[in-house]
């Protein structure tokens, strides 16, 4: 067994009496992320202030042979910074400095703790932006968005974080500090940002980044569509897509988010369509402006019930808080929701939610649902009460059979969520043996002796130390099919 109040007072003398915490009160806060169906408590927390600090902080972790796990603003959706074998949740909420933004180059150079709506507002003095805009942006991290590949209501025009990585200051499970990347969208040799980017902090702790910022657009129209069904909701997606438009957000909600949203926020919404959707165009005034016509003229031409261009800023955010507030909304409706992440073919998102229903059906579950309907990215959010252990099996089981609907038709398990804990028993849905294994060599070489953020992504990976895994809901209910 490890002697954690000597490990805490080693740990002290690095990064500051106030910065280790080891009162299980506290130390609850941090055992799970917004996947709050498994949560396993680590054994300390520590919270860096430098990137010597969480050098120093992974170095004494190695010597005690215990895994440690990094975590930004604890938002993620997988289980991503869940302690799954105990030891450190390294929590890098100090580290939040804009070191320099330069318009020049167009590229910010930040510590990693910092939120990611804190970049674009710091850019914004320059005209600029960080483009990946996840709906958490106001909380999560940089370096979480890093991990996870974050994207948003805006990667179908933008793409994912990992379009807007340009540079890495790494420490990696030895405590070896590395710098990938040079700051240029110029790449060499092997794609060493790609792969840590979507690594779920299993390769390493991204403590420094510099990030590649666009011009904020100079014209944005937004338009909120109402449809009698799911299908001619996706058919007007692949429609637009189709005629050689690239929207910068196409977002589709269902009815019972609808009613939810309004029930809620009271903002006017159609009650009796099946799917709202909101699309997005951005760029020149030139080219909005024409996007705008032939949206509006092939809007006309569909099976729709009604749609209307946002006059205003006002309006603008009021269209967007219909999508926005959705997973708030649901809130009135169950005490728990499971978010899920799942992509299908943009063709066959009508099929996918229909589906969906059926799941739901069969195993007795409410689900809604929030759709990034421009990529295809399915957000179910399955509604329970957590307390009701057969009705957490229930969620278990519909959850894993929508990810298996997803790869099915030709999709994946993850748009923006990554896999974690969540979705490393769904792996071979989509992976098979040698694949995984592959994957397995990448992490052992990085991390031999399996210490950093152990118990993620790969199904029944082995783990670190002494600590052992902990039990988790999903696997105490073992429903992986
Ligand atoms: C209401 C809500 C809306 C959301 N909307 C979106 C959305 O639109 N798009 C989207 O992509 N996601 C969304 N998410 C999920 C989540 O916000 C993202 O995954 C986000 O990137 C996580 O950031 P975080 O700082 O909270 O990371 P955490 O949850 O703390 O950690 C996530 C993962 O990153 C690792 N990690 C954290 N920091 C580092 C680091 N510096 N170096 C290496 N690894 C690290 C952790 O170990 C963990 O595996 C949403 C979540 C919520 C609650």
């Amino acid at each position: 067994m490890h002697d954690y109040s000597l490990i805490a007072s080693n740990l002290k003398n690095i990064v500051g009496e106030n910065n280790v915490l080891k009162e299980r009160v506290d130390l609850a806060l941090y055992a799970c992320d917004g996947e709050t169906l498994d949560s396993a408590m680590p054994d300390l927390v520590v919270l860096p202030g430098s990137t010597g600090e969480l050098q120093a902080v992974v170095k004494a972790a190695r010597q005690h042979n215990i895994p440690f796990t990094a975590r930004g603003a604890g938002t993620g959706l997988s289980g991503g910074a869940t302690t799954v074998c105990g030891g450190i949740s390294l929590v890098l909420s100090r580290m939040t400095k804009i070191i320099n933004i330069d318009p020049q180059n167009q590229t910010a150079l930040v510590e990693t703790g910092v939120t990611n709506s804190a970049v674009s507002q710091a850019a914004a003095k320059f005209n600029l932006c960080f483009a990946p805009d996840p709906s958490s942006q106001t909380a999560s991290t940089i370096g979480g968005n890093i991990a996870e590949n974050a994207g948003g209501p805006h990667t179908l025009k933008y793409g994912t974080t990992t379009d807007h990585v340009l540079g890495m200051k790494v420490v990696l499970p030895d405590g070896t500090l590395v710098t990938y990347g040079t700051g240029s969208i110029c790449r060499l040799g092997f794609d060493w940002l790609s792969l840590l980017t979507g690594s779920e902090g299993t390769l390493g702790i991204v403590s420094q980044a510099t990030l590649r910022l666009l011009p904020v657009a100079e014209s944005v129209e937004t338009a909120l569509a109402y449809f009698p069904t799911l299908e001619s909701a996706a058919q007007a997606v692949s429609d637009i897509v189709a005629a050689g438009i690239i929207p910068c957000a196409m977002e589709m909600i269902d009815q019972l988010t609808i009613n939810a949203v309004e029930d809620s926020f009271k903002l006017g919404l159609n009650r009796q369509a099946q799917a709202l959707l909101i699309i997005e165009i951005d760029g020149s005034k030139l080219k909005v402006e024409r996007e705008k016509n032939k949206i509006a003229s092939m809007l006309e031409a569909c099976e729709m019930l009604s749609f209307t261009w946002a006059k205003g800023v006002h309006e603008r955010a009021q269209m967007w808080k219909a999508r926005k507030a959705a997973v708030a909304a649901y809130g009135r409706l169950a005490s728990h929701g499971y978010v899920l992440d799942g992509v299908v073919p943009r063709s066959k998102l009508a099929q996918a939610l229909n589906t969906i229903k059926t799941i739901a059906e069969e195993h007795s579950v409410l689900i809604a649902n929030v759709v990034h309907a421009g990529d295809g990215n399915l957000h179910p959010c399955l509604l329970y009460n957590g307390s009701n252990e057969q009705e957490v099996a229930r969620v278990l089981k519909a959850s894993y059979a929508i990810l298996k609907m997803c790869v099915d038709l030709g999709g994946t398990l993850s748009g923006e969520h990554g896999i974690g804990i969540e979705k490393a028993e769904a792996m071979p849905f989509l992976f098979t043996a040698d694949d995984l294994s592959v994957m397995e060599w990448v992490k052992k070489a990085f991390d031999p002796d399996l210490c950093c953020n152990p118990g993620k992504i790969l199904p029944n990976p082995a783990i670190c130390g002494e600590s052992g895994r902990r039990p988790l809901a999903r696997h105490k209910l073992s429903l992986a099919c």
